[in-house]
C-alpha cells in the first residue's frame, strides 16, 4: 500500500509499505479520508518523542475491509470512523468508563500505524471503532475522530458550557473551530481570537458571533468589553503561554478555563499562569483530552441533524504528499480550515 511515513524530524516520504496485518480482535479499515492535524504537525516538528519511521495520522474514517474472529459490532463493508482514543478495556480507567485516559492507550499513528495510508488495522474494534451514519460523508466525518470529539469532551464534559454563557475561544484552527461549533450549537454566545484573518472568517462560518484580531485589538480587553466582564468559559486551542495567559485574563468571576492545546518544545510542557487573580476570582482549570468512545454517542445525532457542521470547515481534500506542505503553512499560522487526505496515489 501507498503510505506517508514520518522518517525523522521533519523527514517525510510517500512509500510503498506492506499491507497491515489484523490485530486480535480488530478490523483492517480501507481509509476513505485522513485530516491533517495539529499533532502530526507537533509530531512533524519533533515536539512529541516519537519512534521512525512512523505513518501517523489519527482522524480518518473508512470501510471495513476484513474482519478477525471474535469482531461482533461490526462487519465487513461498515462504514466506521476511529476516534483516536483508543483502549485496552482492562485498566481501572476504561472500568470506571474513562477509556480516553486508558493506561495503555492505543493510539492510531502512535502506537499502531494511522490513517496516512491505504489501510489501518485496527485492534479491538468492537471498543475502538464507531459506525458513521449514511448521513455523514467521509471527509467530513474525518474531523469527528480528533478535533471534534476533543472540543466536544471539553465543552460538554468538562467545562459544562451551559446556554447563554459567554465563550471565547482562541486559536480558531482545527480545535479551536469545532469548539466554536459545539459551544454555539449547545446556545453559548462566542467569541473567535486568531491572528488569521481565513481563520477568522471561519470561525463566523461556524457559528461565533465575535471575532478578533489578536495582531490588531488586544484580546483580552475586547472579550471583557464584548461579554460584559468576561466570558464564562475561554478555551485555550493552542497551547501557547500567550494564549493560555489571555484566557485565564478573559474570564469573569467564577469562570472556567479549558486547556485543550498542548505545549510545543519552547514551552515544553510548562506555562506560568495568573494564580493571583485565579484566587482572587475563583477561576477554574480545567484540562481535556480525547474523548471515550462511547461518548459519540451523544455527539453522532447533532451531526446527522446538522446542528454540527464539520464539513464547513474542510478547506481541500488533498493527496499524501501535499501533507507536509500543510505542516509548513502550520509553522506560519497560514492556511485556514481543515486538509483532508482523500488521494492515496
Ligand atoms: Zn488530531
Ligand atoms: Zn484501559
Amino acid at each position: 500500500m501507498k503510505a506517508l511515513v514520518l522518517e525523522g524530524i521533519q523527514q517525510l516520504a510517500v512509500r510503498n509499505m506492506p499491507d497491515p496485518e489484523p490485530a486480535a480482535l480488530g478490523v483492517v479499515i480501507r481509509v476513505k479520508a485522513n485530516g491533517v492535524c495539529r499533532s502530526d504537525w507537533h509530531a512533524w516538528n519533533g515536539d512529541f518523542k516519537r519512534e521512525f519511521p512512523l505513518i501517523m495520522g489519527h482522524e480518518f474514517t473508512g470501510v471495513i475491509e476484513e474482519v478477525m474472529p471474535g469482531v461482533t459490532r461490526f462487519k465487513k463493508g461498515d462504514r466506521v470512523v476511529v476516534p483516536f482514543s483508543g483502549s485496552d478495556g482492562t485498566c481501572v480507567h476504561c472500568q470506571a468508563g474513562l477509556s480516553h485516559l486508558c493506561d495503555n492507550p492505543l493510539y492510531p499513528g502512535k502506537t499502531y500505524s494511522g490513517g496516512y495510508a491505504e489501510y489501518v488495522a485496527v485492534p479491538l474494534a468492537d471498543r475502538n471503532l464507531v459506525a458513521l451514519p449514511e448521513e455523514i460523508d467521509f471527509t467530513a466525518g474525518a474531523a469527528l475522530g480528533c478535533r471534534f470529539m476533543t472540543s466536544f469532551h471539553g465543552l460538554v464534559d468538562r467545562a459544562k458550557v451551559q446556554p447563554g454563557e459567554w465563550v471565547v475561544v482562541y486559536g480558531c484552527g482545527g480545535v479551536g473551530l469545532s469548539a466554536i461549533n459545539i459551544a454555539a450549537a449547545l446556545g453559548a454566545r462566542v467569541i473567535g481570537v486568531d491572528i488569521n484573518p481565513d481563520n477568522l472568517a471561519l470561525a463566523r462560518q461556524m457559528g461565533a458571533l465575535h471575532v478578533v484580531n489578536s495582531l490588531e485589538t488586544p484580546p483580552v480587553e475586547a472579550v471583557l468589553q464584548i461579554s460584559g466582564g468576561g466570558a464564562h468559559v475561554s478555551v485555550d486551542a493552542l497551547g501557547l503561554a500567550q494564549t493560555c495567559v489571555d484566557g485565564l485574563l478573559s474570564l469573569r468571576k467564577t469562570g472556567r478555563h479549558l486547556q485543550i492545546g498542548i505545549t510545543t518544545k519552547k514551552d515544553a510542557g510548562h506555562i506560568s499562569v495568573p494564580i493571583d487573580a485565579m484566587v482572587y476570582k475563583e477561576l477554574t482549570l480545567v484540562g481535556s483530552l480525547g474523548m471515550a468512545a462511547h461518548r459519540f454517542e451523544a455527539m453522532i445525532p447533532m451531526v446527522v441533524q446538522g446542528r454540527l457542521n464539520p464539513e464547513r470547515m474542510v478547506n481541500r481534500e488533498i493527496t499524501l504528499s501535499e501533507v507536509e506542505g500543510v505542516f509548513e503553512n502550520m509553522t506560519k499560522s497560514a492556511g485556514a480550515g481543515a486538509f483532508v487526505v482523500t488521494q492515496f496515489q
